[in-house]
């Protein structure tokens, strides 16, 4: 490949819009270039990277038993509506009319369209287990598309769906794809950690997500410091608190004139923020529910969510407080609401704590959950804190920044129940499908790999990832004898397998050097002065600056010698 002749249209500017590195270089370094909100071309650096991923994710899906396939990325709504995602999945499903007026969407995962396929082409238990795959574009209409590559409204996804004829084969089949996963990204040259996604409610974890560690990621981990359980903080389960014994004390009504924050609550009451509970309100379904969590922690919605078996909770303001309530924000409490209460297990381990009145005005002390109100339901449902004991083991836990790459699922029946895919097993019976389901943000994967490897001048691509292996700069483009050397070796490592970027552009030495950077190579090869004076050519790492000064004959060689050790054997 020819700097002259192909397109790397770099910037010395720093694009205002990027917020964050693996944008900022991503688009300095003339690899991607946006379209609109969310949606960029690939340019050929870009997508020479992309490729890469690619290929490691096809290699170890297809040494894993899974098969390729693709997809349609157009599905019809009926589809949908057979597992009632249609109605549920929220605005990031695009929704369309085609001329004939018929309801279409594109595709943000596939679980209809594969469930399909698999009950009319799967009839029998001879035919599983089956693991089938895709690397496709995918459309999801995200409310916030940022960070570049990062959160795409369009993306490409390597997505996967496994079936089987049970639950242990199900399983089976989830523990080969989560070590492919961790074959995966260990060969793309990323650190990172299979997280507990969904601290499953039947035989333990059902769903685990690959993060990699980065400064700027979009979730919260939680490490524990001893153990190997890490989760995302969405999710981690809070130990249950032990609960207080001490006697319940008489009910106090007090007032508390203007006081609606939970600071001023507390300091116009003299009590510490754990003494006090706080009820907040959601709107679930168009219905509202309210939740009772200490006074200094915070409700976990996801967690909300899932409790609830909804696709989505909200925040009531003050307005849908009152209308649902009765009472202003600020004085809700527990005692005579309206409203479904669902109670943190840490408030319900609590005794003669304070709550509002739901009374304008007014706090309750000493109230006490079974005597003064009662709870439709209890459950952990708060955010996890660092001072929280490992719920695995007890040790303490670290909060850090990841980045989801990666996603594996065990999805149950529940796809080829509502679509009905069933098989004949060797009884004779007819049974459903027991599926899972395994992600990879192909795209995102660059990102990621920015952001764990640059430093100031550019991007530090691992060997795995890079779009080319070798940058070749030619610094004698007016030398008969520095450009025959340059251009031989350019042909010599291309027929060799070597991918190279030849840097024959009419530019100073100094310019070259900061794109060669930037674009982050691994290996930079200078011809130049120091072959017609000194008979050398020099050789420099991308990741750490080492150089080395080889003859012509000689390069070639230890080139292929670090290509082999970087990328190990994949
Ligand atoms: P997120 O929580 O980041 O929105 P998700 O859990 O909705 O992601 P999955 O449905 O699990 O995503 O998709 C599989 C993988 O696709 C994710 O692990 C992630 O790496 C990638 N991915 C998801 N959404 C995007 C996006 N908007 N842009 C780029 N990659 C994405
Ligand atoms: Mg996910």
């Amino acid at each position: 490949m020819r700097y002259s002749q192909t397109l790397i249209p770099t910037l010395k500017e720093t694009p205002a819009e990027a917020e964050v590195v693996s944008h900022r270089l991503l688009l300095r370094a003339g690899f991607i270039r946006k379209l609109t909100a969310g949606i960029y071309t690939y340019l050929p650096m870009g997508l020479a990277a992309v490729r890469k991923v690619e290929q490691i994710v096809r290699e170890e899906m297809n040494r894993a038993g899974a098969q390729e396939l693709l997809m349609p990325m157009v599905q019809p709504a009926d589809l949908w509506s057979e597992t009632g995602r249609y109605e549920k999945y929220g605005p990031e499903l695009l929704r369309f009319h085609d001329r004939h007026g018929r309801e279409s969407c594109l595709g943000p995962t596939h679980e209809e369209v594969i469930t399909d396929l698999a009950r009319r082409e799967i009839r029998s238990y001879r035919d599983l287990p089956i693991n089938m795959y895709q690397i496709q574009t995918k459309f999801r209409d995200e409310i916030r598309p940022r960070f570049g590559l990062m959160r795409g409204r369009e993306f490409i996804m390597k997505d996967a769906y496994s079936f089987d004829a049970d639950d242990d084969a199900a399983t089976k089949s989830y523990e080969i794809m989560y070590e492919t996963y961790k074959k995966i990204f260990s060969r793309c040259g990323l650190e990172f950690r299979p997280v507990e996604a969904d601290s499953g409610s039947i035989g333990g974890s059902f769903s685990h997500e690959f993060m990699v560690l980065a400064d700027t990621g979009e979730d919260t981990l939680v490490i524990c410091s001893s153990c190997d359980y890490a989760a995302n903080s969405e999710k981690a389960a809070v130990a249950a608190p032990a609960v207080d014994e001490s006697p319940m004390q008489d009910l106090e009504k007090v007032e508390t004139p203007g006081k609606r924050k939970v600071n001023a609550v507390c300091e116009f009451m003299d009590i510490k923020a754990s003494e006090l509970v706080k009820t907040m309100v959601y709107k679930v379904d168009g219905g509202t529910v309210a939740v009772l969590v200490r006074g200094d922690r915070e409700v976990q919605e996801v967690k909300l969510k899932n409790i609830l078996g909804v696709a989505d909770v909200e925040m009531a303001d003050d307005k849908e407080v009152y209308d649902a309530t009765g009472v202003p924000t600020g004085y809700l409490g527990p005692v005579g609401i309206k409203v479904k209460l669902l109670v943190d297990q840490e408030v319900a381990a609590m005794k003669n704590f304070v709550v509002g009145a739901n009374e304008k005005n007014f706090h309750m002390r000493n109230v006490n959950i079974g005597r003064d109100f009662e709870a439709a339901e209890v459950a952990d449902l708060r955010q996890i804190s660092p001072e929280d004991p490992c719920p695995s083991c007890g040790a303490t836990l670290t909060l850090k920044e990841g980045i989801e790459v990666g996603h594996v699922f065990k999805l149950g029946t529940g796809y080829s129940e509502s679509m009905n895919a069933v098989f004949q097993d060797a009884d004779g019976q007819d049974k459903h499908m027991v599926m899972g389901c395994y992600g990879i943000g192909v795209s995102r994967i660059v990102a990621a790999a920015i952001e764990q490897n640059h430093d100031e001048n550019g991007m530090i691509f691992p060997m795995a990832l890079a779009p080319v292996q070798v940058v070749l700069l030619n610094l004698g483009l007016k030398d008969a004898e520095i450009t025959a050397a340059a251009e031989s070796l350019y042909k010599d490592m291309q027929s060799q397998g070597v991918e190279v970027l030849f840097d024959d552009r009419d530019e100073r030495p100094g310019f070259k050097f900061k794109d060669a950077d930037l674009l982050g190579i691994p290996l930079r090869i200078t011809v130049g002065k120091r072959l017609t004076k000194d008979g050398v050519i020099e050789l420099r790492q991308r990741k750490d600056g080492t150089t080395e000064e080889l003859s012509p004959e000689k390069i070639i060689e230890r080139v292929l010698e670090l290509i082999q050790t970087e990328m190990g054997h994949g």
